[in-house]
């Protein structure tokens, strides 16, 4: 679903951001993604979802080459890939419905088709019914879960999420992990950039760990155990 080969990137300031990395989430996996602040999470999936571009290295989303992707290829890209932000960019002036309904809105779905997948939405992060209220009523982890409705309301392959549970509490973060859960069972793939250590520990996933822009162990992991 994502393979990195040797990728680096050098931001235009000469910030390295990440160095030589290398890694592969298969279909269907789940794992994290984690690191100190700085260390190049989210600069890792911005070149997933071609926000930056790499300077070196190849990169394969869900069987697409991506290093030289031209520009007019990038939105069919980015509706194979549901990404979820730690401060959910959620329109606080629309309804819930209208944010969820975004993406399809977009691609130019019917009135009856996009009234169903936003029911459908809500219903799997558990806040069917809620489609007429505003953002602004609902509860952190509530508004968390507006914004995952809205990143699979299009049956992405992928899902990313940059720190989801960053603004909630222990309780409502597993919350969030288990409805993640729920999802990869389904056959999503799913990365989870956090820095969140004791949430990762209290699962079972892959832990894909960047320091200073290198993945580290990511060999040994995959051979299991043995450095080379
Ligand atoms: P999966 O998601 O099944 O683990 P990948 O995303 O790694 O598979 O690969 C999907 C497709 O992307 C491959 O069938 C191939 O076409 C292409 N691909 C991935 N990695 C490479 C590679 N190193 N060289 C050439 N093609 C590749
Ligand atoms: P993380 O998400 O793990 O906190 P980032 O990917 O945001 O890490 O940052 C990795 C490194 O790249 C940091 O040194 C950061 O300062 C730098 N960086 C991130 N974005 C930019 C940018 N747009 N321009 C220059 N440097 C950047």
């Amino acid at each position: 679903m994502i393979r990195f080969e040797q990728v680096s990137k050098i931001y235009s300031g000469g910030q390295k951001a990440l160095t030589d990395v290398s890694f592969h989430l298969r279909k269907g996996e789940m794992a994290f993604l984690t690191g100190h602040s700085g260390a190049g999470k989210s600069t890792l999936l911005k070149l997933i979802t071609v926000i930056e571009r790499a300077s070196a290295g190849r990169v394969w989303i869900n069987g697409h080459d991506i290093a030289g992707i031209d520009r007019g290829h990038v939105p069919f890209l980015r509706r194979e890939i549901g990404m979820i932000f730690q401060n959910h960019h959620l329109l606080m002036d629309r309804s819930v419905f209208d944010n969820v309904a975004l993406p399809l809105v977009i691609e130019g779905f019917s009135h009856g088709e996009i009234r169903k997948r936003v029911a459908a939405s809500l219903d799997m992060v558990g806040l069917f019914g809620k489609e007429r209220h505003n953002p602004i009523m609902l509860s952190g982890g509530e508004q968390q879960r507006v914004g995952i409705a809205r990143a699979i309301v299009n049956k992405p392959a992928l899902l990313l999420a940059d720190e989801p549970t960053g603004n909630l509490d222990p309780k409502l973060s597993m919350d969030i992990l288990r409805l993640f859960e729920t999802f990869n069972d389904a056959g999503t793939s799913v990365l989870i950039a956090t820095h969140d250590l004791g949430l990762i520990a209290r699962m079972k996933y892959r832990t894909l760990t960047l320091k200073q822009g290198r993945m580290l162990g990511a060999q040994e992991l995959a051979t299991g155990g043995e450095p080379n």
